[in-house]
């Protein structure tokens, strides 16, 4: 059962991001990485008022895609939820969807320079995190763990990629009994 990553772009995303982010999460995963066709931006996520999208909507069209492996939407748009004033990403475990917006990953979004080696990672980071819950793993206490919950983009640059030792054990021993 949902031995795959499935992709799924929301509008354009540029194929150099899609094409290093499914390197790393094979990598980060050990299972195959597969793609699904673009998705229209869910008009019905706009609020105009926030000029911001809705994470929730998205997760409900990558649900109602019925993809027999685990998806993870990729958006540009800008996202919210009723908790936070926006949101790198977003999961639903139980339905095994997740999502991640880049606009807020990009250097340029904070009047930084072009930095694509920060803005990949910081792609790879957020889409670990948010796939991570889906294959049964949680928030992490160690600081550089991927799996370590973070509240902006500072923090974000502190963790690295990878996995700590624990939350690998509990992949593997989850991977092992799937
Ligand atoms: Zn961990």
């Amino acid at each position: 059962m949902q031995k795959n990553i499935v992709l799924v772009p929301f509008g354009h995303i540029d194929s150099s991001i899609i094409n290093h982010l499914s390197q790393e999460l094979d990598f980060a995963f050990q299972i195959p990485v597969k793609f699904k066709e673009t998705q229209v931006v869910p008009r019905v996520a706009f609020n105009l008022h926030r000029n911001q999208y809705r994470a929730n909507i998205f997760l409900e069209v990558l649900a109602n895609l019925n993809l027999s492996d685990r998806a993870l939407g990729l958006t540009d748009v800008d996202l919210y939820n009723n908790r936070h004033d926006y949101v790198f990403g977003a999961t639903d475990p139980q339905r095994k969807v997740a999502l991640v917006s880049i606009i807020r990953l990009n250097p340029g979004f904070y009047k930084m320079l072009e930095d694509i080696k920060t803005y990949y990672s910081r792609i790879t980071k957020e889409a670990i995190y948010e796939l991570g819950f889906l294959f049964n793993l949680s928030k992490c206490p160690q600081e550089d763990c991927v799996m370590h919950p973070v509240a902006n983009i500072v923090d974000l640059d502190l963790k690295s990629e990878r996995f700590c030792g624990n939350c690998s054990i509990k992949l593997k021993e989850f991977l092992g009994r799937e």
